[in-house]
């Protein structure tokens, strides 16, 4: 037996015991003639002490027997922290060499180099704790789910493309020289098809694969969890999922999120948050005002399809250089704005702002009723394009929000956005995209505008669908389905694909829709962005095993890389580069 009890095990009342305990040495320490080790295993930290130096170095795997006594100098925050081993026998189960940077709570190492010894870093309690997280967090899907009468059903990874607005990653066929797969963007088509087959109630902890420019929630390769449902409208959906999602928060956290959720159409989201993935921890709402402000003979104002202001409370006293960065802020590329309105509404009630020319404090007292800024407030005002400048309000709230500390990741705030839009306009390539992906169904409704070939008709449709959101992020998303191969061809249709393309790509699908399709709607929640938010962190990457750096790099396995001339020959490839 290679140990009777694990590092994280030990407390007072087993004083006395003989134990053997095997691990890896995070630190050894010579105080007063004695040697203390710390012991380390995923469950914790055993300290280990003997008159002798047994002479282990960092990360040496050893195993060793003694007696447990208790500690002289108690330690409160470990939960061994009341005893220690002392050591009878050491066997040195495999030396190591001297890690490239400290395996401890805080490590000393940057992040390149704990990403190529990865494992050495999976190593550290916070990287533990992350990933027992997400253990926890798929148990309890499993848990729910089944518990609801899903089936857990794999689904190819060597596809065909699915549409779902991202680049496929594609996989040479040796067997079918000069033809691809694609890696799944998401199993979409996949459990519809299971939809047709019968299969009512689908779910799968599943890899999905999109080759996108990386940020810092984003992976090449990433994990959803995708469900699908026969027999249902949106209600049943939405409330089947916020029960999985009530019981992770409690099970996974302790945490109770109301019942019902709060549901939110995506017209109210973008006018008042503008996002669609509002973050409503805090208020300072969005609020037009063009009313209020329009026919002044302020030009640039008058100019403007929209005006939207918010109210930033207690930042009055913001000087001019904090307004200026401000300004320069929201001029950068990523948020695009063409400049920014202040007015301040002074604790004595006085009102100051950079529009003072054009009007007077009465009509600015107005602006402030309107949004609802109180003395000490400071208003922020944007205009432009309607949509657009919502955006860019939307970006600064959230940035605001992050700087008064209003955006703290251990509040939750989960809520449904509904009622997207179907479709969406791009001016410059001039064609509609599916807002969602091209198998989201119309609401019924409004069908008779989907039919419709007049472009203000195709916008006002809107569909079934919903997000799941979180603190500002999107964790999840679906629709109800289109079941019917007519409407599908429409659908394609309406996207500007020929109706050869439709079929060669999609004629499985519209094909199996005539075979007595039911109808069946579901969603998927990308199930990383999930674990780190429920670990109240920002970033994917510590949820993930062995994540790929910002190009899409394993640095510890060194992938991509090129491969050995044979190969190519054998796949019928070529490469342009040198
Ligand atoms: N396949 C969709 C996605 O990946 C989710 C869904 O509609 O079920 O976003």
């Amino acid at each position: 037996m290679y140990r009777t009890h694990t590092c994280g095990q030990l407390r007072i009342s087993d004083a006395g015991q003989k134990v053997t305990l095997a691990g890896w040495v995070q630190k050894a320490r010579k105080l007063g003639g004695m040697t203390f080790i710390d012991l380390r295993d995923r469950y914790g930290i055993t300290q280990l002490v003997t008159e002798e130096d047994p002479g282990v170095g960092r990360e040496w795997v050893i195993q060793v027997t003694g007696e447990v006594v208790e500690r002289q100098s108690k330690n409160s925050k470990m939960p061994t922290g009341d005893i220690e081993v002392k050591i009878e026998k050491v066997n040195v189960l495999n030396k190591a060499q001297t890690p490239p940077f400290t395996i401890e709570e805080v490590s000393d190492g940057g992040e390149d180099i704990r990403a190529k010894y990865r494992y050495l870093d999976l190593r550290r309690a916070p990287l533990q704790r992350a990933l027992a997280l997400r253990h926890r967090l798929a148990q309890e899907i499993r848990t729910y789910l089944d518990a609801q009468g899903f089936m857990e059903i794999e689904t190819p990874y060597l596809i065909k493309s699915t549409p779902e607005g991202a680049r496929d990653f594609v996989v040479p066929s040796r067997m079918n020289p000069g033809e691809f797969y694609a890696l799944p963007q998401s199993p979409q088509t996949f459990k519809q098809l299971l939809m047709v087959a019968g299969y009512d109630r689908y779910f799968q902890i599943v890899r999905c694969f999109r080759d996108e420019d990386l940020r810092a929630d984003r992976q090449p390769e990433f994990t959803q969890i995708d469900c699908e449902m026969s027999f249902v409208e949106q209600e049943d959906v939405l409330n089947t999922f916020e029960g999985m999602m009530r019981a992770m928060f409690k099970n996974a956290l302790g945490v109770d999120i109301p019942n019902p959720l709060p549901r939110m159409s995506w017209y109210d989201a973008m006018d008042s948050y503008g996002s669609d993935k509002p973050d409503v921890r805090f208020g300072m709402k969005i609020h037009e005002i063009g009313d209020i402000v329009k026919g002044n003979g302020f030009s640039v104002f008058d100019g403007s399809e929209y005006i939207g202001a918010i109210a930033v409370p207690g930042c009055s006293e913001y000087t001019r250089k904090q307004l200026d960065e401000l300004t320069e802020w929201v001029k950068r590329p990523q948020v695009g704005a063409k400049g920014l309105v202040y007015i301040k509404v002074n604790a004595d009630g006085s009102i100051k702002s950079s529009i003072d020319k054009f009007y007077t404090p009465e009509q600015l007292q107005k602006v402030a009723d309107c949004v609802g800024a109180k003395s000490g407030d400071l208003i922020f005002v944007m205009c432009g394009p309607k949509r657009k400048t919502q955006t860019q309000l939307g970006v600064l709230r959230i940035e605001m929000g992050g700087r008064l500390g209003l955006r703290d990741p251990k509040v939750f705030a989960p809520l449904w956005i509904v009622d997207f839009p179907l479709l969406e306009w791009d001016d410059e390539t001039r064609r509609f995209y599916a807002m969602h992906h091209p198998f989201t169904a119309p609401k019924p409704e409004h069908e008779k505008w989907f039919y419709s070939d007049r472009k203000e008709d195709l916008e006002r449709v809107c569909a079934n669908a919903y997000d799941f959101v979180l603190n500002g992020t999107e964790l999840g998303g679906g629709s109800i389905r289109i079941h019917n191969a007519d409407m599908q061809s429409r659908m394609f249709e309406v996207l500007g694909i020929s109706k050869e393309d439709a079929e060669y790509k999609f004629g499985f699908i519209i094909n199996a829709f005539k075979f007595g399709a039911p109808p069946h709607g579901g969603l998927a929640f990308g199930f990383d962005r999930v674990c780190a938010l429920f670990g109240g962190q920002e970033t994917i990457r510590d949820y993930i095993a062995f994540p790929k750096n910002n190009q899409g790099r394993d640095v510890m396995i060194e992938s991509p890389s090129r491969i050995d001339k044979e190969q190519m020959d054998e796949l019928f490839l070529q490469s342009t580069v040198k």
